[in-house]
């Protein structure tokens, strides 16, 4: 039976600000046939593009990151909030939906000439992508397709990443 991902997904308005409806995909993670449905439909645009390493976002990426990662048999790397990751990093600088942030990765997470997909639970502005396409070519990865769950269409995310394969399952 195919499960409409889309009544898995719950609005939440005025979280973290007012006037943002927050898409909460807790609900989608916590059914196992909803998280299977999402990961096989992702994973099936994934593997043609032949990934080593999927880069999920801090926090929501890493947890359909790594069921990614692991069904299409691919090593994950974590981007994370500045000053978290014990070892040596590189940042990039991002301007979210609400907000100003920072993502880091470990320097030798990414080897020169590795086909890296981009993962994250929603874009929004597409700024948090762009951010983690910059850290995987600063260290000389290639980004081969950035797929993501859902795609919040009005706000042009995909317009910071022209020329950049992306993917998403569900349209709002
Ligand atoms: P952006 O950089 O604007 O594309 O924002 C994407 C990041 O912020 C992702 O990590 C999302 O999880 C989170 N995010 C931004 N807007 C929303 C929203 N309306 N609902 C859920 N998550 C959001």
């Amino acid at each position: 039976m195919t499960i409409d991902l889309s009544s898995k997904i719950r609005d939440v308005p005025d979280f973290p600000r007012p006037g943002i409806v927050f898409k909460d995909i807790m609900p989608l993670i916590a059914d196992a046939a909803a998280l299977k449905q999402t990961i096989d439909a992702v994973a099936e645009w994934a593997e043609p593009r032949k990934p080593d390493i999927i880069l999920g976002a801090e926090a929501r990426g890493y947890i359909t990151g790594g069921a990614l990662a692991c069904r299409l048999g691919c090593g994950f790397v974590a981007a994370r909030k500045p000053g978290k990751l014990p070892w040596r990093t590189v940042a990039a600088k991002y301007a979210l939906e609400y907000g100003f942030d920072q993502l880091e990765v470990h320097a030798d997470a990414i080897s020169a000439g590795q086909r890296v997909l981009i993962h994250d639970d929603v874009l929004a502005t597409g700024g948090t992508a762009k951010a983690t396409v910059e850290l995987v070519e600063q260290l000389g990865g290639e980004v081969v397709g950035l797929p993501f769950i859902i795609e919040l269409t009005f706000l042009n995310g995909r317009e910071k990443l022209a020329g950049y394969d992306v993917f998403s399952l569900l349209q709002y």
